[in-house]
């Protein structure tokens, strides 16, 4: 799902990697770079337009914080902006004042709207509703029986026509549900309609005349993500045709692009209410804009981390470290102390480890990292002298024994934090060559 993109997206920040500050160069780079990623994922041109405009405007605004990078900041940017191209709020169902609830499902045949049908009553029926799947799509053979079996699967009941009953209409067909559900107790109603393989006015006036016999308290388009721009034309057909609430987006699993959902939304000012991710009826889910966004742009949990950084650090505290850790004087275990004071607030150590990408891998030794250890360092530190922190080497034999002493930890904890220190320091001498990240970072971890 979205690998196009989220590769593209991911070159784009990393050639930011290492820059002190964006210049204008930089952000017209950058922003040509993300267009054409969209443009290759297959979002409509005009949505690639706004999303670019917005980029660019923000990047070169005055909110950029002093607690990221650039790279961190852009990437802040454009993932707060997918999120609002995407919907931004996750749209949850409106239920009726009086149950039923009547959801109507329109989309083109072979969209996805009978397994969608099954998704959605399975879903409901497992917080504890009691929904009825209603058999509207009476044009193609064996809809119903697909209907049924799907209704099944799911253990929900199927209405549909019944010999000498308004057989063949499904406008009665669908009054007749909603009549069914109320003597029932069903208090969802969900109605599959007819689709055509292309848009069609007959199958617009029939889904027209049931919305119309029954006024659904929400219709659903349904769509097939796979066919990218097509959708965004077809979904323009049904606004039109039938009109809509919410779009459900089908069959994403096979989508490496993302062209419709992502430009979706923008197109039709309709949200996207709905996700399906496979064949099974468990694939399926509300759709987050906001964890959709994540996972496109790969970053594990890291924009939670950058966000928890700028609320615990004043600006003044992030400057300050960031001007210990790019100054030209050594790196001092004074400095080593309050940055690791400073990460120790942003929450347990083996949480904060966690939420870097890629450290998914490395979970077991994560979990070894103990915040005592944190502890029993910044008393090793603490029973030094100020000369001792600013001057290590200063540090021989009988002074670790002296602060092992003043510390209630063995020489052997002295040693290694002094060797592990050192190595630090080392560390950061090469990376202050390469480049280093505004946030403060944990050396010697
Ligand atoms: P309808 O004509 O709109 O009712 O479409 P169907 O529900 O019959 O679906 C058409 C085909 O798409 C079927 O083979 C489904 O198994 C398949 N399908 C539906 N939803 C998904 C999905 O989310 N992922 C994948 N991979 N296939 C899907």
């Amino acid at each position: 799902m979205f690998e196009t993109l989220s590769d593209r997206l991911t070159s784009v920040f990393s050639s930011l990697r290492g820059k002190g500050r964006l210049s204008e160069e930089d952000i017209d780079k950058t922003a040509r770079e993300i267009r054409l990623a969209l443009l290759e994922a297959d979002v409509a041109l005009p949505v690639v337009r706004a999303f670019i405009a917005k980029v660019k405007e923000r990047a070169r605004g005055e909110e950029v914080s002093k607690a990221l990078n650039p790279a961190q900041q852009v990437i802040k940017i454009v993932n707060e902006e997918l999120v609002e191209i995407l919907g931004g709020e996750t749209r949850e169902i409106r239920h009726a004042k009086n149950a039923p609830t009547v959801i109507m499902l329109a989309g083109l045949q072979g969209s996805g709207k009978t397994t969608l049908a099954g998704k959605i009553v399975k879903w409901l029926a497992d917080q504890r509703n009691t929904p009825l799947l209603v058999a509207c799509d009476l044009q193609r053979p064996n809809a119903v029986t697909q209907l049924q079996v799907v209704g099944q699967r799911a253990s929900v009941p199927v209405f549909a026509p019944q010999p000498g009953n308004g057989v063949g209409d499904p406008v009665e067909v669908a009054r007749q549900s909603v009549e069914h559900a109320r003597l029932n107790n069903n208090n969802f109603v969900i109605i599959d309609t007819a689709g055509r393989l292309g848009v069609d006015a007959e199958m617009m006036q029939q889904a027209a005349d049931i919305r119309d016999a029954v006024q659904p308290d929400e219709i659903l388009f349904v769509v097939d993500a796979m066919i990218g721009q097509d959708a965004v034309n077809t979904a323009q057909a049904f606004l039109d045709g039938v009109g809509y609430d919410a779009v459900a987006l089908t069959k994403l699993d096979g989508d490496a692009r993302g062209g419709a959902a992502l430009s979706i939304r923008h197109i039709t000012g309709r949200p996207i209410m709905f996700a399906s991710t496979g064949e099974k009826l468990e694939d399926f889910d509300l759709f987050h804009p906001d964890r959709m966004a994540s996972r496109i742009l790969d970053m594990g949990d890291v924009l939670t981390l950058i966000e928890q950084a700028q609320r615990t650090f004043e600006q003044d505290e992030v400057e300050e470290m960031a001007g210990a850790l790019a100054s030209d004087t050594d790196f001092t275990l004074d400095d080593f102390l309050k940055q690791m004071q400073m990460v120790r607030r942003m929450g347990p150590i083996s949480n904060l480890l966690g939420m870097m990408p890629g450290m998914g891998q490395m979970r077991d030794q994560i979990n070894d990292v103990d915040d005592k250890d944190l502890d029993r360092i910044t008393a090793i530190i603490r029973s030094m002298t100020p000369g001792e922190r600013l001057n290590p080497k200063l540090i021989n034999g009988s002074r670790r024994l002296r602060i092992a002493n003043g510390s209630g930890v063995q020489v052997s904890d002295v040693n290694g934090l002094v060797t592990r220190f050192f190595e630090a320091q080392k560390m950061l001498k090469q990376m202050k060559n390469g480049g280093m990240p505004g946030m403060p970072g944990m050396p010697g971890m």
